[in-house]
């Protein structure tokens, strides 16, 4: 996608299931309003905004090729100064199981991703004020001394505020400050930032839930710094909690806004380094909350309280601006409605038609499930994300998959399509098309069946839960 971009017409007064208008999103010549994508949320069958936003995905990554890539995810460390409530991973500085890990621990870890034919780590930690500025600098110098073509995908917005602070960052404004860290973590081998820590961007939500310290202003202005560096970075959301829909189209509606500005549509001024040099936003990802051993969790379903009645708390203060009445609903943040299948399914379609200008929209088997992942792709996602060697975030908090890459090549074809793996910018390393393809090559599958961590982990009772965050 080039860095200068013009947004399609937005044709405001049809409604949201106009055939024409859905037809013209679908070639990229209209956008959609947030009002109309509430309404196609609220009303398209299932089997149409499927069709409609696989159609979309068709326009823009073609018929026969639908990747994966192989990475690693690596938690530096799970000590963490926020509390945030849907969190099982953190842990403080004195827990018995709190750890950071030494540089050759996290060496060998590479090398077994290399070993695989892995192409990039996702690394991310909590906020550990114990750690400093060196200590960052090292282990990302370490990481390019030894393996110079790893791509590091690394950290968060929330870890760079707290970096912000505990590095005491020179500069006058946020943008600034989280230019002045980036750049010194991009010196020393940072090539990339993932999108944790998105959540839900309106202020009701992220008050009730954590987060509060990174609101949704400074997270895509650090996404901005980032991309104002020449990095491409990915946006993350994660729903089925205590938010309403509306605010599932809001968050989208940030995030588009804010790709225009990287991609050079109303410019601010921070864009001072011209066109080209700019990064952006390459993939979205929206995955359901995992309730299991986190505070939110424990929070009771909207429906189990005698008196939950009338409409879900999260709706009744929702906006499509993010600008809602927490006061709105004395439940607000009392009450969760967890997503299934379908409200996965439709919300991730939803976000293939509404993010016109982000180009990948990532399938989330990590959370659903493999299979779930692999009708994702029938509803608006081009990419299956990565093997998973290991995972620690989400498995802490509920239902983690772990499958290798024949197992991950075997879901894309029985898709309907070509499996090819690709690296962090999105392109193609190899197309699997013959019989030394890593699936086809499978004499046996019952040796590669998909692991669920979340159970097996806590089978083996000496074991710590290990934990990963996704992109
Ligand atoms: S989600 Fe991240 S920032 Fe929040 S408590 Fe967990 S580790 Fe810390």
């Amino acid at each position: 996608m080039d860095a200068i971009y013009t947004p399609p017409e937005t044709l405001a007064t049809l409604s949201g299931l106009d055939t024409g208008l859905l037809t013209a999103v679908v070639a990229g010549e209209a956008r959609l309003t947030p009002e109309q994508a509430l309404e196609i949320f609220h009303e398209l069958p299932t089997p149409e905004l499927g069709r409609w936003a696989d159609a979309r995905c068709r326009t823009v990554h073609g018929e026969a090729i639908r990747t994966y890539v192989i990475d690693r995810n690596i938690n530096y460390t799970n000590v963490c100064t926020a509390r945030c409530t849907f969190c099982a991973f953190r842990r403080d500085a004195d827990d018995h199981d709190a750890y950071t890990l030494e540089t050759e621990e996290l060496l060998s870890k590479i090398e077994e991703l290399v070993a695989i034919g892995g192409t990039q780590i996702l690394m991310q930690g909590g906020m550990n004020p114990g750690l400093e500025l060196d200590w960052y600098l090292d282990m990302l110098g370490a990481i390019k001394e030894r393996f110079p073509s790893v791509h590091v995908h690394a950290f968060s917005p929330p870890e760079l505020m707290e970096f912000i602070e505990f590095f005491g960052a020179e500069g006058d404004s946020l943008f600034a400050k989280a230019r002045w860290v980036l750049g010194k973590l991009k010196a020393a081998g940072m090539d990339s930032l993932p999108g944790g820590g998105g959540e839900i961007f309106a202020a009701p939500v992220r008050r009730k839930i954590g987060l509060g310290k990174c609101d949704h202003e400074a997270w895509l202005t650090i996404m901005y710094a980032a991309h104002s560096l020449g990095m491409f970075t990915s946006a993350s959301m994660m729903f089925g909690h205590i938010e309403g829909y509306a605010d599932r189209i809001d968050h989208m509606r940030c995030v588009r806004t804010w790709q225009d500005k990287s991609l050079g549509v109303d410019a601010g001024p921070e864009r001072c380094e011209g066109p080209g040099i700019f990064g952006h936003y390459k993939a979205f990802i929206a995955w359901p909350f995992q309730r299991d051993n986190s505070p939110l969790g424990r929070v009771k379903d909207w429906g189990s309280q005698a008196g939950d009645t009338g409409d879900f708390p999260g709706d009744v203060v929702a906006t499509l601006y993010g600008d809602g009445d927490p006061m709105a609903h004395p439940e607000f943040g009392r009450r969760l409605r967890t997503s299934g299948t379908v409200d996965y399914l439709r919300t991730q379609a939803l976000s293939r038609l509404f993010l016109d200008n982000i180009y990948s929209i990532g399938a989330s088997w990590v959370t659903m499930g493999p299979q779930v992942g692999q009708t994702a792709l029938a509803f608006g996602a081009n990419d299956m994300g990565s093997v998973m060697m290991e995972e620690n975030v989400v498995s802490a908090a509920g239902t983690t998959y772990c499958i290798d890459e024949p197992v991950l090549c075997r879901l894309i074809r029985e898709a309907g399509f070509l499996p090819a793996q690709r690296n962090n910018t999105y392109d193609i390393l190899r197309v699997h098309e013959g019989a030394e393809s890593p699936d086809r090559a499978v004499r046996d599958w019952s040796e590669h069946r998909t692991k669920r961590l979340h159970i097996e982990q806590r089978e083996q009772a000496d074991a710590p839960l290990t934990i990963g965050m996704t992109d």
